[in-house]
């Protein structure tokens, strides 16, 4: 159990993923100060986790960044409010205390207390998916590892890992030069990594460097006396439990991370289907002082969604008007050409019965497009039939995903097709088929 002081704060943010660090940075204008508690053992949530290499096209003033140099700029950007971090450690249990306040403490221990609590938990928190083995618990932290946060503890030891993607593949290279023995074991012969990776360490298997075994699978395990530590583990081929035994001092089963909701589910908030049931309005829970933001609730799955919410729940919290407008959430798909899409589709406008007008626009017509080669794709626009109030916009060609946000942008004023259509549009320029797409909803495109 952590002895410390309980630490106070206005607001835990549970969760120091993209949307818990860019509350702490919203929060801070605001001078409401925030303290982060993460089960990871560092900020940054899928991003840092899952794919840190990643390029992310979707962020303002980014042409494109990868996910873990985001996270490093937003641990800048909130430097300068000082938030507080609790990182390693799960957030488990919480209790309402004097004043109106909530005391959450973690799975070490640590006691925090501050009037609010805003959930940016994501999809939860990630847990190691474990092989079935009988007594596997008795060796976790005596030998097993299911995250590896410093691979100096393997220096000069021997170790198997159990796995067939990256994280498997890459730590078996890594590890070759600090282990005294690596032994990678695969259920099948084919891998799920890179290529690369694959080959590397089929070449370090031939040359001796490491051992490969494939079609088998680690099933038992042995300790020393009273299992302080593991000393074996026992491998079964082609499914027959006919055991061949290899000594080890770490056996580490990589098989990648879950996300489970996990102690939240129990804190007596409103869940549906693994979302926490939140106001839109001002991202309260049914637990008056807890809100949730981010992919922790319902709503698409997307950094700049949950970003908006976090800034909007800081607000509310400061006591302004937060706001997210989910009518217009732009989606885009990163292909060549790329796919951007925002509010309804026409299917949705049909099946709720609302009378509108398609315009659209090919970028065959487009001067910019052609001479660019880039003229494969579309701008379709959707009006209201009688208002001209634009509802969606659908595009695939060139700049999809920077054209959409003429669209979000006129759709947050309220715009008609014709407010658009009547707008001056350089030229040449992609956003023309734009202009043109919203004047096919009324007289027609001019170079269509
Ligand atoms: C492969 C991949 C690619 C993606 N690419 C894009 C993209 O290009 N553009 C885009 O907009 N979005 C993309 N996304 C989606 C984006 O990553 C998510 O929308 C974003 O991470 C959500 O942020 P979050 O802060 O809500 O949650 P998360 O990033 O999931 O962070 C939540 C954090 O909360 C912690 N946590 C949960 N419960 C507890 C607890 N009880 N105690 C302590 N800690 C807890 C977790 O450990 C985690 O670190 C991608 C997702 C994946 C998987």
């Amino acid at each position: 159990m952590s002895q410390q002081e309980p630490i106070e704060t206005d607001i835990i943010i549970i969760g120091a993923g993209p949307v818990g660090l860019f509350t702490v940075f919203e929060a801070g204008l605001l001078k409401l100060r925030c303290h982060l508690i993460d089960a990871l053992p560092q900020p940054g949530g899928q991003l840092t986790e899952i794919y840190p290499k990643k390029p992310i096209y979707d962020i303002p003033g980014f042409p494109d960044i990868l996910a873990g140099d985001l996270i490093n700029n937003l641990m800048q950007q909130a430097q300068p409010f000082k938030p507080g971090f609790t990182l390693g450690e799960r957030a488990e249990s919480i209790e309402t205390i004097e004043n109106n306040r909530f005391k959450v403490t973690t799975d070490m221990g640590t006691v925090h207390i501050a009037p609010n609590i805003a959930i940016a938990g994501g999809l939860g928190c990630f847990e190691p998916r474990k092989p079935p083995i009988q007594n596997i618990k008795d060796f976790e932290n005596k030998g097993i590892d299911y995250i590896i946060k410093d691979p100096e503890k393997f220096r000069n030891k021997k170790v198997v890992i159990a796995g067939g993607g990256d994280s498997a593949l890459d730590w078996t290279i890594f590890l070759k030069d600090v282990a005294a023995e690596v032994t990678i074991i695969h259920r099948r012969t084919q891998f799920r990594g890179h290529p690369d990776s694959v080959q590397k360490v089929m070449d370090m298997d031939a040359s001796g460097a490491i051992q490969l075994i494939v079609n088998s699978e680690v099933t038992h395990l042995k300790g020393d006396t009273d299992n302080q530590h593991l000393t074996s583990v026992g491998i079964a081929t082609d499914g027959i439990e006919d055991l061949r035994w290899l000594d080890c001092d770490y056996f580490l089963p990589l098989f990648g991370l879950s996300p489970k909701l996990g102690p939240i589910a129990d804190w007596g908030l409103n869940i549906d289907k693994a979302a926490i049931e939140v106001n839109t309005f001002d991202y309260s829970t049914n637990v008056p002082g807890i809100y949730a933001i981010g992919d922790a609730i319902t709503g698409p799955m997307l950094a700049h969604k949950a970003e908006d919410e976090g800034m909007a729940v800081a607000e509310i919290l400061a006591g302004q008007a937060g706001h997210v407008n989910y009518d217009v959430i732009p989606g885009v798909i990163y292909t060549h050409p790329e796919v951007a899409t925002v509010g309804q589709t026409e299917e949705q406008l049909k099946e709720a019965g609302r009378a509108y007008k398609a315009g659209k626009f090919s970028f065959m017509g487009n001067g910019r497009a052609k001479a660019n080669f880039a003229a494969d794709g579309f701008v379709k626009i959707l009006a209201d039939a009688t208002t001209d109030r634009i509802l969606g916009a659908h595009i695939i060609g060139p700049m999809a995903g920077d054209l959409i946000h003429e669209v979000c942008v006129a759709m947050e004023f309220g715009a008609a097709a014709e407010d658009l259509a009547r707008t001056c549009h350089a030229h040449p320029t992609y956003s023309e088929a734009v202009r043109e797409a919203a004047l096919a909803c009324g007289d027609g495109a001019i170079h269509s």
